[in-house]
C-alpha cells in the first residue's frame, strides 16, 4: 500500500485549521486546549462509521478519546482505513474482550514497590509519573490506569519513587514513562531529571514519550535546555506509521538531538495499519533521516479489547527477515513480545542457525543462503609467522 517511495512528500502544515494563527497552532497549550475529546466534536471534522460512533461511545469507560488538532490533520479523512484514523478513533472492536486478554498484559501491577514504579529487572525502573497523554493510542497497554477512564485513581508519589531508586543502589537505569512525562510543565521535568541525575548509582536517564508525534510543538527550547543540562537523556519516541514522519517531527528530532538527546524509536506491530515490509521499511527509513534509530517492533500486548490490532507473531518475524541484510543494519529494529505475566521484553528473531555441527556452526544469511564458521575459539597459541606484508 505504501511502497518505499510512495511517500514523496513530508506532510506539514495546519490543514483543517488554517485560519488559526501561527502564534496558537505552534504553542502546546493551543494543541491540548483543542484537542478534539467528544464525539460531537468529532462528527463536525469527519464523517464516523457507525462502528467509530459507538466505539466513541463505550470509550468513556475503557480509555477516553482524545486527538490533537496536528495527529486530526495526518488523517485522510476520506479514507476508513487510513493508518491513522484507526489508531486514534476508537471503534466497537474496543469491546471485544478475548480469553487470553488481561487489563495488566505485561504484568506490572505485582512489580511495584511504590505506586506508580514497576521495578521488574534488577538494573531498572519504570518510574511513570502521570496518566495523561497527548493523544490516546487506542491499543494502549497500560489502558488500565491511563486516561483515569476506568477508575483506577492514578496518584505517582514521586518523593516515594525517588527515595526508593535512591536506596536501591542496583538501579543505574530510570526509565520515565506514563502517561506521557512531556505533559509535565519545563519546570517539573526539569526538577525531576536534576534529582535522578544527582543519585551517584543511576548513570542512565531516559523518557517514553509519543508527544513529539501528537504535539511536536512540546520541543520548546526551555525544555530543550533541562535535557542539555542533565544529559545525554536517551529518548524513545513512538512512530507506527512512515506518514506520522512529518516535517514538523523532523524539525522538533533536530532540536532533540541537538540537545544531546539520543532518539530511538518503539512501534506497534497493528493489523491493517503498519504489518507490512514497505510501510515497515519506509518507516524507519524514515526515522534515520531524521536521526531516530528503530528500537524495538512489539507484537501488540494482550490488553483487553484489542484483538482487532493483533497480527498472527509470524508476521512480524516474517517483516523483520525482509529488512535485515536487505537495508542499513541500523534501519533494523528488534522484534520482541512483552511476556504476559511479567517476563519482560523477549526478542524474537528469524533462524539464522542453519545447524551446528561437531566443529562448525552453519549460517543462514539473509539470502538464504549457507555459511559455515568455526565453532570454536582456538585452544592453543598457532605458530607465530612473521607476516610477510612487515618484510623488507
Ligand atoms: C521496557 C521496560 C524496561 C526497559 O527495557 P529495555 O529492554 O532495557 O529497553 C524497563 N522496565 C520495564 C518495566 C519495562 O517494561
Amino acid at each position: 500500500m505504501y511502497p518505499q517511495d510512495a511517500l514523496k512528500k513530508w506532510h506539514s502544515g495546519q490543514g483543517l485549521w488554517k485560519t488559526v494563527p501561527k502564534e496558537s497552532w505552534n504553542k502546546w497549550s493551543w494543541q491540548v486546549n483543542n484537542s478534539i475529546k467528544t464525539l460531537d466534536e468529532l462528527k463536525t471534522l469527519i464523517n464516523l462509521t457507525k462502528e467509530e460512533e459507538d466505539g466513541c461511545k463505550f470509550s468513556e469507560e475503557k480509555l477516553l478519546m482524545s486527538i490533537t488538532p496536528y495527529f486530526f490533520n495526518l488523517i485522510d479523512r476520506d479514507d476508513p482505513n487510513c493508518p491513522i484514523r484507526k489508531q486514534v478513533i476508537p471503534r466497537s472492536s474496543e469491546r471485544i474482550i478475548m480469553p487470553e486478554e488481561m487489563l495488566d498484559p505485561v504484568g506490572e501491577e505485582p512489580h511495584m514497590p511504590v505506586q506508580g514504579l514497576v521495578h521488574k529487572y534488577p538494573d531498572r525502573v519504570l518510574f511513570l509519573v502521570t496518566s495523561f497523554c497527548g493523544s490516546y493510542c487506542r491499543y494502549c497497554t497500560r489502558s488500565r490506569l491511563v486516561s483515569n477512564a476506568q477508575n483506577y485513581d492514578f496518584h505517582p508519589a514521586y518523593e516515594k519513587a525517588i527515595a526508593y531508586i535512591e536506596k536501591t543502589p542496583s538501579i543505574r537505569d530510570v526509565l520515565i514513562s506514563g502517561g506521557d512525562p512531556l505533559l509535565l510543565p519545563d519546570k517539573k521535568i526539569g526538577m525531576l531529571l536534576k534529582r535522578l541525575r544527582s543519585i551517584p548509582h543511576v548513570e542512565f536517564i531516559r523518557i517514553g514519550t509519543r508527544i513529539p508525534v501528537f504535539m511536536p510543538q512540546r520541543i520548546t527550547p526551555l525544555l530543550c535546555q533541562y535535557f542539555e543540562e542533565n544529559g545525554p537523556i536517551w529518548m524513545s519516541i513512538h512512530v507506527n506509521h512512515p506518514k506520522e514522519c512529518t516535517l514538523e517531527l523532523k524539525e522538533a528530532c533536530k532540536k532533540l538531538l541537538m540537545a544531546s538527546v539520543v532518539l530511538g524509536n518503539q512501534s506497534v506491530l497493528l493489523k491493517e495499519i503498519n504489518d507490512s515490509v514497505n510501510t515497515m521499511r519506509s518507516l524507519c527509513h524514515r526515522l534515520l533521516q531524521m536521526g531516530v534509530k528503530p528500537y524495538y517492533i512489539y507484537q501488540c500486548d494482550l490488553i483487553t479489547g484489542s484483538s482487532h490490532f493483533r497480527t498472527d507473531v509470524q508476521k512480524g518475524i516474517d517483516i523483520i527477515s525482509q529488512l535485515r541484510g536487505h537495508t542499513t543494519g541500523y534501519a533494523v529494529p528488534q522484534l520482541v513480545i512483552d511476556a504476559p505475566g511479567g517476563g519482560g521484553k523477549i526478542p524474537l528473531n528469524p533462524e539464522t542457525i542453519h545447524k551446528i555441527t561437531e566443529k562448525s556452526i552453519f549460517l543462514k544469511n539473509y539470502q538464504k543462503e549457507i555459511y559455515e564458521y568455526p565453532l570454536f575459539a582456538p585452544q592453543s597459541p598457532l605458530k607465530m609467522v612473521e607476516p610477510t606484508c612487515m618484510k623488507k
